[in-house]
């Protein structure tokens, strides 16, 4: 089956050997089934993203040869589109405004009448501002998505059964199923339009696969757990859903993830060092834990 694919950064830094990793196995997947491959600009963070970047990320795909269909996607033109799809979110009578600030949410969950769970200490929205009504929404709200009323929308708990994904990574691979209780108590009532941004990272991520026909969504398995939120947002949405491939992360010799203010994980210094892009792969193999 032919597939399309995508590889989507984010131009706040420069790419390190996660990231080609990333890159190559989306790239050569769809190469592979003679499909599609797209790149897309995550420049939705106006304030971090810099052109510079967005110049070296283009620049070291190149080197790596990986090449991409037109055209390149930048989040930071379609918001209306974004826009357009939360209207429709908040028309199903879905969300609320919430005014509360990152403050407000740690004080009302340590206050002593909840009790501290380890989901708590997530930093798990309590809810504060659920039945609060858009006439009240101030500038500078955030739009939250009311999970309760998803589960009425869907007609009750009996509809969940049908809302599954399938994962092909080595991970968790296999079908997962997405239910309220998970949803309510990793995640809460997600922000699906940020104050700063007005729109998420969750809802553009979406929006934006469907549009570009992603059949195959490839990324680090450090947001399988995302996937859960993506897949309910397709439902709402009514959009075509793909299947996820989660692959390992890339670790330096500590363990740790690699960062990307990481200098030496970069693929500019690896390249400096005088290693080929097979080499690089070679090396990216090896530190997959
Ligand atoms: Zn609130």
């Amino acid at each position: 089956m032919t597939t399309i694919e995508r590889f989507a950064p984010s131009p706040t830094g420069y790419l390190h050997l996660g990231h080609a990793y990333s890159a190559l196995m989306a790239w050569r997947s769809s190469q592979t089934t003679k499909g599609k491959f797209y790149l897309r600009i995550e420049d939705l963070d106006s304030t971090r993203s810099k052109e510079q970047f967005t110049i070296a990320i283009v620049e070291d795909l190149n080197r790596l040869g990986i090449n991409w269909d037109p055209p390149v996607i930048y989040q930071s033109n379609r918001h209306p589109i974004y826009t357009e799809q939360l209207s429709k979110l908040i028309r199903m009578g879905l969300c609320y405004p919430c005014k509360c600030t990152r403050k407000d949410i740690q004080e009302s969950l340590e206050a002593p009448n909840m009790p501290l769970t380890g989901q708590n200490r997530k930093l798990i929205y309590p809810g504060t501002c659920r039945n609060r009504p858009f006439s009240e929404m101030t500038k500078g709200d955030a739009i939250r998505l009311n999970i309760s009323k998803v589960t009425d929308y869907f007609g009750g708990l009996a509809y969940f059964p049908n809302l599954n994904f399938t994962e092909l990574g080595p991970t968790n691979m296999g079908v997962h199923r997405v239910t309220p209780d998970f949803l309510q108590g990793n995640f809460g009532d997600i922000v699906l339009a940020r104050k700063d941004i007005g729109t998420s990272y969750h809802l553009a991520v979406v929006i934006d696969d469907a549009y570009m026909g992603i059949t195959n969504v490839t990324r680090g398995e450090d947001i399988f757990d995302s996937t859960y939120i993506h897949r309910l947002l397709i439902e709402l949405l009514e959009l075509p859903v793909p299947t996820w491939t989660h692959h390992q992360l890339i670790r330096d010799e500590a363990g740790k993830r690699l960062a990307k203010r990481t200098p030496s994980w970069t693929l500019r210094t690896l390249w400096d060092k005088g290693l080929n892009t097979e080499e690089i792969i070679a090396i990216a193999k090896k530190q997959i834990s």
